[in-house]
């Protein structure tokens, strides 16, 4: 049985200080107005006054920009035009207070960087060099609906720790040996677990998971036919109001898609990797200037098939959104998952 045991406030913060240690610490943060997820410097903790992020934490593991090989052009070196591999940091990290929704994320991501055929070696060692330390939501946002997207504000899968906030101390629950590893390197081994502690854990669950109002409906998703849910005259009015801003892949913990490029300034040059978007037209342009997706329609009908049709049918686990509500905080003209997946799912020809 996972042990569940109660830590002091002050018992929290002398662990983390210990942390710094063996771990490189990243946490939430406020900026200006919004949160994000950086590395700590030495002493400082995480701000867990937060309703979420604006930014999932993706990026601890999926950079945004992410230098792969160096290479240099100038023709008097001996190794000029070789691509060499740029070393990294994959030392162990911890990342304190992610929302369960974004750990869950990393696992439908998983699905596409760590697969039989094809691993990322970036993303699988930054990946497993981390040990999560999930933050359960007592507060959801509105704009949540994880209760129907496979998980939830206590979710576990993809944690180490869960943390949850019990007013005047926390309860820690212990999900892997990953988690008892970062346990002990805190100092918090020696807290006894209690039933008590478990039960007011399943109490708050409970309650906020009864908070939460906003759902979706995916029952049906599997079984429609992909050229109807393609063909269906829904997209126009879905598609009207996007200015192709590609905010709402980019705050997704779950959209995955990269761009490689090579960049030169005089005689040096990197390749480097950054996270594309579904909703750009350079995205899909080919070599010989023909684009299957010239159209903004085609663009957002791409976005949200690859999510609840295609992701369904090749994953068979669920859909490829875990409910965080981000794309529809932050959209600009208010496009909602939500509205579109009911639409899917209840689409008769
Ligand atoms: S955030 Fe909204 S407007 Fe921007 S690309 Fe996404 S759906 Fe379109
Ligand atoms: S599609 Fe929207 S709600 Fe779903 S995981 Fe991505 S940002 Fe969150």
């Amino acid at each position: 049985m996972m042990k569940v045991i109660t830590i002091t406030k002050e018992d929290w913060a002398k662990g983390l200080e210990r942390l710094y240690d063996s771990f490189r610490l990243l946490g939430p943060v406020k900026q200006d107005e919004f949160h994000n997820f950086r590395q700590l410097a030495k002493g400082e903790l995480p701000d867990l006054k937060l309703l979420n992020t604006r930014l999932s934490a993706k990026s601890m593991v999926y950079p945004q920009s992410e230098k792969m090989f160096e290479f240099t052009l100038d023709e008097n070196r001996d190794d000029h035009h070789i691509l060499k591999e740029i070393r990294k940091d994959y030392s162990p990290q911890a990342v304190i207070g992610i929302r369960p929704c974004d750990a869950r994320a990393f696992l439908l991501v998983k699905a596409n960087f760590d697969t039989p055929e094809y691993k990322d070696p970036y993303w699988i060692k930054s990946y497993e060099a981390t040990t999560w330390v999930g933050y359960a939501c007592n507060t959801p946002c509105t704009t949540c609906f994880c209760t129907t997207a496979g998980c939830g504000p206590f979710h576990e899968q993809g944690l180490d720790l869960l943390l949850v906030d019990a007013e005047d101390y926390y309860l820690l629950k212990i999900l892997t040996q990953k988690g008892e590893h970062l346990l002990t390197a805190a100092g918090w081994s020696s807290k006894e677990h209690s039933d008590d502690a478990r039960q007011e854990m399943e109490t708050l669950k409970r309650t906020a998971e009864e908070k939460i109002t906003a759902r979706i409906s995916t029952d049906k998703l599997k079984d429609k036919k992909t050229t109807d849910l393609f063909d269906a005259p829904f997209w126009e009015e879905v598609a009207f109001a996007c200015i192709n801003c590609g905010t709402c892949t980019y705050v997704c913990p779950t959209c995955w898609c990269f761009d490689i490029q090579d960049e030169t300034l005089g005689l040096s040059g990197i390749r480097m990797r950054n996270w594309d978007s579904c909703m750009y037209p350079l995205f899909t342009l080919h070599g010989s200037g023909h684009n299957p997706r010239n159209t903004k329609i085609q663009r957002v009908r791409q976005r949200f098939m690859h999510k609840l049709k295609y992701y369904v049918d090749k994953y068979g686990d669920g859909i490829q959104c875990v409910g965080c509500g981000r794309c529809i905080r932050h959209c600009p003209v208010n496009i909602d998952i939500r509205k579109v997946c009911d639409l899917m799912n209840n689409f008769e020809v």
